[in-house]
């Protein structure tokens, strides 16, 4: 009877520290401080909705390179010459697509399954096999508006993490004051390791089954890391494929394409957030940006963009970390050439490595270079307790979503590191991803110039009042309001950007009640 008992029985469950456990902490914090209605804190304490489903794609056919000690088996095998080089697709893995055409009309010399490429190196030829692909959909909360946030291509993903990044989104939305409310998803998937058309593939049967748990006023995603402008037209593409009124659709994604419906600014404007609240953040104290230095870890939309707008106000990158490496220059590095090497078609990994204008380094030395500011803009969880303690900043822009860890957050606090949190720092994307949500619905085109002058008003205005709360300074002035969410202490700016987005969201509840 003891192994019927055991069979089919959840374990009891056991409370556990978890990513968003650790992300939730600030969230409990700025609750308690501000007594936030009961009801209003069992409703954001957990997700809404947690969506885990399936994806399958057919792969297409490889070329695997041996190992140089495999490939001497095959010194006699002569080269096969491509006719049709468009035909390969190389990846960042080493391996290479092999498109239907690509031999076409090449003398092909095959021994045991084996080619040799004009590049000397012998391949293993292996069939394309089908494969499954875990997909997430986390929608946190919809008080304030349809469920927004990105989608994310990325082997390191789980549903807690999506959970962390849909909650950040909720407090984004309510601090950036857009009409959303937050949510996050993607797929288990190292994108750089799948070619073109299977990425394509693989993103219509993504949307294929996310299609009936999203819209235009339900949620609405976003590129994220690994995802693109070209990921959200096959998205747009695949939603609205085939409906009498696809035009009307194009809310569904914001981040597309300017030419299909996507907004001026959108591209640079999680970037130039960024570069606005640290614009703001010196001004205050009658500085600007010349002369400043930088560090940035993560050279991609967030990074690339922010570190051009940041050097154009006159401050100066000195060290750039990715995933692949690091790489510095005390004298500047110059971001545009940066952005030219990173985006050349060559460079397969997009690796800011092998640029001509820097020297590598090592990352535990990036942490350690000095410099007036610190850019994390590549994933969380990077600045941990031990790299609080080591970092040589005086201020840390959150380009990327929870970067810093709690306890490095103790660190930073109690060596006097100024922070802006990412929560507000970038805001932008999401701020912009509205812009674009509204010119689709009223079929409309804003310049950049208006783009960006409304981002500016709008970031500037709430990280004010953040700081305003962080001070206990209540106030108003020309640009903004912060009398209603100071709370007679002083608190840390995390900590304050948190009580905006929470007394903007239970007003919802308090006022609107509890049936959306
Ligand atoms: P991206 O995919 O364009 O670029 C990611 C960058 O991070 C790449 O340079 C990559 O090499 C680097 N990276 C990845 N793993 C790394 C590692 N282990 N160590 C060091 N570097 C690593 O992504 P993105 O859109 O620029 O997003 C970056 C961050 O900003 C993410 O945390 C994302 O959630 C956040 N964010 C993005 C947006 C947006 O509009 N794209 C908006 C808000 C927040």
């Amino acid at each position: 009877m003891a192994s019927e008992e055991n069979f089919m029985r959840a374990p009891a469950p056991t409370p556990k520290r978890t990513v968003y456990t650790e992300a939730m902490e600030i969230f409990h914090r700025a609750a308690d401080l501000i007594g936030l209605d009961k009801r209003v804190r069992l409703e954001l304490e957990e997700p809404d909705y947690e969506h885990i489903f399936y994806v399958t794609a057919k792969l297409k056919d490889r070329l695997v390179p041996l190992a140089p000690e495999q490939a001497k088996d095959f010194a006699s095998l002569s080269v096969t010459q491509v006719r049709n080089p468009e035909g390969l697709e190389r990846l960042a893995d080493g391996k290479i697509i092999l498109n239907g055409r690509a031999l076409l009309g090449s003398d092909v010399n095959i021994s045991r399954g084996h080619l040799r490429l004009p590049d000397g190196n012998v391949y293993q030829l292996v069939p394309g096999e089908s494969q499954r692909f875990k997909a997430y959909r986390v929608q946190h909360n919809q008080a304030r508006g349809p469920y927004k946030g990105g989608i994310r291509y990325h082997r390191e993903v789980s549903l807690d993490l999506f959970k962390a990044l849909a909650a950040e989104m909720t407090w984004k939305t309510a601090i950036s004051e857009v009409p959303f409310g937050g949510g996050k998803g993607g797929i288990q998937i190292d994108p750089r390791s799948y070619g073109r058309e299977e990425l394509e593939n693989i993103t219509l049967r993504f949307m294929y089954k996310l299609k009936s748990l999203i819209g235009p006023n339900i949620d609405i995603p976003a590129p994220d890391v690994g995802t693109n402008g070209d990921i959200m037209a096959l998205m747009y593409r695949q939603y609205s494929d085939g409906e009498r009124e696809r035009h009307n659709m194009r809310g569904i994604v914001t981040g597309k394409d300017v030419r299909i419906g996507g907004s001026e600014g959108r591209a640079a404007a999680t970037g130039q957030g960024v570069a606005f609240c640290i614009e703001d953040y010196y001004a205050e104290k009658g500085e600007t940006l010349k002369g400043k230095t930088f560090i940035l870890q993560g050279f991609g939309n967030v990074g690339s963009h922010g570190a051009a707008i940041l050097q154009k106000m006159g401050a100066r990158l000195l060290a750039v970390n990715d995933a692949d490496g690091t790489i510095y220059n005390g004298d500047g590095i110059d971001v545009p050439a940066l952005i030219a090497h990173v985006s050349d078609p060559k460079n397969l990994r997009k690796s800011v490595l092998g640029f001509p204008g820097a020297q590598k380094i090592e990352k535990k030395d990036f942490w350690e270079v000095q410099a007036d500011m610190c850019i994390p803009a590549a994933l969380g969880g990077e600045i941990t307790a031990d790299v609080a303690e080591r970092l040589k900043v005086k201020l840390i822009a959150e380009g990327a979503n929870g970067p810093t860890t709690p306890e490095a957050d103790r660190v930073l606090q109690k060596r006097g590191i100024d922070m802006i949190p990412d929560i507000i720092a970038n805001a932008g994307g999401v701020t912009v991803s509205y812009y674009e949500w509204i010119q689709n619905k009223r079929m409309e085109r804003w310049s950049e110039a208006e783009v960006n002058q409304r981002l500016e008003h709008a970031m500037k205005r709430n990280y004010r009042i953040i700081r305003d709360i962080s001070r206990n300074q209540a106030r108003r002035s020309d640009t903004h309001d912060s009398r209603p969410f100071c709370i007679g202490k002083e608190v840390d700016p995390r900590c304050a950007a948190m009580i905006l987005a929470l007394k903007r969201i239970e007003a919802h509840y308090l006022l609107e009640g509890f049936s959306q």
